[in-house]
């Protein structure tokens, strides 16, 4: 590396669609980045896609440190993956696996949530801000909390599992085991399933992104699913905010693409149960990168050096 290059860290974006790896500055600036379809196949095969795609990012830089977010669940003890969308990988000693190809530098391991969150902190819609809950809503509902401008870790590294905060004492079964999770309201593939029981398309092949389309046109039963989801995001989303005392909550993934028809409810609904003096400015805003996650993890490997 010559003396001018910029110092940069390697940060790698896990998930059960696709796998991201970018090299990025200490201001969250990406330098070089690409992504692939993740593989189906076995432990081995799966790795090596990613191998490679670390390999050709990395070119002939020397990161100094590299952040991993991974698709729960994890076991960050050990540097193990076990993504529920990624069957090949079951306690996949991830870490270890791209120390032996990245050399001895830091190798860190976060939840994807946490990452999102973290990148959204960084540089997108929590600039501003030292407290944020990221949230991020597709086949599952997942999230990140930055408390004082730290990553809230927890225990056992699974802290904001917003998704599954009880908001209905009464309510529908969760994938979890529980019931009357945000999730089993608010996930692309639990509205769909809510909004087909109703009637909606009930023998078609249709996806969260065909109800929110449906929704903008006026269908009424696709609204009113979309309200039933908001209202129980907004129930997760005050109730973490009145625990932690936060005022700024970041929402991305797949179905948040809807835009107003996930976020005017959603707002609505938060005005409505956010009461206590601290919370009554709760802001809910979209995401403002597409790549959050993937600089989260980033920020996650330069925390290790600093
Ligand atoms: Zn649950």
């Amino acid at each position: 590396m010559s003396d001018d290059a910029v110092s940069t860290v390697l940060g790698i974006d896990i998930g059960g669609t696709k796998m991201a790896a970018a090299l990025v500055s200490a201001d969250g600036r990406i330098l070089t980045g690409d992504r692939i379809l993740t593989p189906a196949g076995g432990a081995d095969e799966v790795f090596a896609a990613l191998a490679e795609l670390i390999d050709k990012v990395r070119g002939d830089a020397t990161p100094l440190a590299v952040g991993i977010g991974s698709a729960g669940p994890l076991d960050q003890t050990h540097g193990l993956v076990s993504p529920v969308n990624i069957g090949g990988w079951r306690n996949f000693p991830l870490v270890d696996r791209v120390r032996a190809l990245v050399g001895d530098v830091p190798v860190t391991l976060g939840v994807d949530g946490h990452c999102f969150a973290l990148g959204e902190f960084w540089t997108g819609a929590g600039r501003e801000v030292d407290t944020l809950l990221g949230i991020v809503v597709s086949t599952g509902v997942g999230g990140g909390l930055v408390v004082d401008g730290k990553p809230l870790i927890g225990q056992s590294g699974n802290a904001a599992h917003i998704g599954h905060v009880v908001v209905d004492l009464d309510g529908e079964s969760c994938a979890c085991g529980s019931s009357g999770c945000v999730e089993a309201y608010a996930s692309g593939p639990r509205m769909v399933a809510r909004a087909k029981r109703r009637g909606w398309r009930a023998d078609e092949a249709v996806d969260a992104a065909v109800l929110a389309a449906d929704a903008a046109a006026g269908d009424e039963l696709a609204l009113a699913t979309f309200d039933d989801g908001a209202q129980a995001l907004a129930a997760g989303i005050v109730a973490t905010a009145v625990t932690v005392d936060l005022t700024t909550v970041v929402i991305g993934g797949g179905v948040a693409k809807a835009g107003p028809i996930l976020f005017d409810p959603v707002q609505a609904w938060v005005k409505r149960l956010a009461q206590l003096p601290f919370v009554t400015d709760l802001s809910v805003e979209p995401a403002q990168l597409d790549n959050a996650g993937l600089l989260g993890a980033a920020h996650q490997a330069w925390s290790t050096l600093s």
